[in-house]
């Protein structure tokens, strides 16, 4: 998808301020069109992600410019400095992504925000779960426009179908009464395999019960509309919905990722591998586990100082991630000490692959600005996984393995017999 965006507004000196901040905040370019005639010209020669629209244009001064552009299918923001309530009510109710003022510093922020949310929109899957059909088909217009992947179906039963072939949906809208199973039911079958930080689910329903929508709360949807709605009330609780989904898989990320290096921490570590344990237990795939830690590494910090060590520890860390498969787990337990677990392999191959490993430590070099490179070689304590033992008491056999290596020397693996 292109990620022009166009501008059209007569005053120049505003075009020009909105798409100077534009490029700069977000990194897209920016085509501006001072009139009607302009914008026509630029639409039939470029794609665009998006259309700004004065709706007060010299050549178009009653918002033509607006049914043009969505009769081309572009998605659209208006700009405006009428904040007249019924005029604003009659624009929203054109197939637009929103109506914004135009006039202050905060209104652009505001814009920038709204660009922002919609760029990120595009990796999320919605479902939506209602059984009329105009319902249906309004809310998909909507959040198609707010460039949503969007999938409608008819009731809960076909909802829950469709999550199992599209385990990836973010959200789904789900309306109360419906045949076969209803939003309430849905809510509860979905919650039994996705939790409120994997999944949203947003109530819809015209029912003036007001127990419906505690049940809803109860059972575990994100939010609830009730219907009828204003586009920008639904446009608006379905964003922050989205927004709230995305900042707590952020801070799931940060929690178990190692900030110096990004890979997984100790803690997370453990859940990875007791999980990837459960996964295997039925059919008897081994594997095997190394600790991994630098040698003299507290040379190289008294040598070169604290921050190339860091250096030298991001560097060791790209090495295991590029030594070894996507799929296997590597993790940082701490200052110069690391642990890999190397999927579905045998005693003879998990060997040669932590022997590469070492061997690629010990060929690689990390440079200094002044041309010194400096060298730098692990030891290494591994064996094949023992499923009768638990996975601490494999950890500590591995430990002693890598203390028997220091005290062999260094710069070798010992790989348990
Ligand atoms: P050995 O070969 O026996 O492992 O010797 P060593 O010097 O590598 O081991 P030791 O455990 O004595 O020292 C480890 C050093 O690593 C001491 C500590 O200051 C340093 N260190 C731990 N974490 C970090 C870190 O995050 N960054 C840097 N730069 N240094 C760290
Ligand atoms: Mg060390
Ligand atoms: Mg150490």
């Amino acid at each position: 998808m292109s990620e022009k965006i166009l501008i059209v507004e007569d005053n120049k000196t505003l075009a020009k301020l909105i798409a100077k901040k534009l490029a700069f905040a977000l990194d897209i370019e920016i085509d501006v069109a001072y009139s009607l005639q302009e914008a026509k010209l630029f639409i039939a020669r470029y794609k665009y992600f998006l259309a700004l629209l004065d709706i007060n244009l010299p050549d178009a001064p009653n918002g033509e410019i607006v049914d043009y552009a969505i009769k081309k299918g572009l998605h659209s923001i208006v700009l405006s400095g009428n904040i007249d309530k019924d005029f604003r009510k009659k624009i929203l109710q054109k197939n637009i992504i929103d109506y914004v003022n135009k006039s202050g510093a905060n209104d652009i922020n505001y814009i920038i925000q709204i660009i922002q949310r919609l760029q990120k929109n595009r990796n999320h899957k919605v479902l939506v779960v209602d059984d009329s059909r105009l319902f249906r088909q309004t809310m998909q217009n909507i959040l198609e426009n707010l460039f949503f992947k969007v999938i409608a179906v008819a009731h809960g039963e076909e909802a829950v179908g469709m999550l199992k072939s599209q385990p990836d949906i973010s959200l789904v809208l789900t309306d109360y009464n419906m045949p076969v199973m209803d939003g309430l039911e849905l809510t509860i079958e979905v919650r039994k395999s996705y939790s409120k930080n994997e999944l949203c689910i947003l109530a819809l329903s015209g029912n003036e019960d007001e127990e419906i929508t505690a049940l809803f709360l109860k059972h575990g949807a994100n939010d609830y509309i009730k219907k009828p709605f204003s586009k920008e009330e639904f446009s608006c609780r379905v964003n922050n919905s989205i927004e709230a989904l995305e900042n707590i898989q952020l801070i799931t990320n940060y929690a178990s990722r190692d900030f110096l290096t990004g890979l997984f921490n100790r803690r997370y570590f453990f859940k990875e591998v007791n999980d990837y344990i459960d996964e295997i237990k039925q059919n008897g795939e081994q594997f095997a586990l190394g600790m991994i830690d630098i040698d003299h590494f507290k040379k190289v910090n008294d040598t070169y100082g604290h921050d190339i060590g860091d250096k030298i520890i991001t560097s060791l860390a790209d090495i295991l991630r590029s030594s070894t498969n996507p799929q296997d787990i590597v993790a940082r337990f701490g200052g110069e000490e690391f642990c890999v677990v190397l999927k579905n392999v045998n005693r003879h191959s998990a060997q040669e692959i932590f022997e590469r490993l070492r061997e690629n430590v010990e060929r690689s070099s990390y440079h200094l600005k002044d041309d010194r490179e400096i060298t730098f070689t692990i030891s290494i304590g591994a064996l094949l996984f023992k499923e009768e033992e638990s996975l601490e008491e494999n950890l500590n056999e591995a430990d002693m393995l890598l203390y028997k290596a220091k005290n062999n020397g260094r710069n070798q693996l010992i790989f348990e017999s």
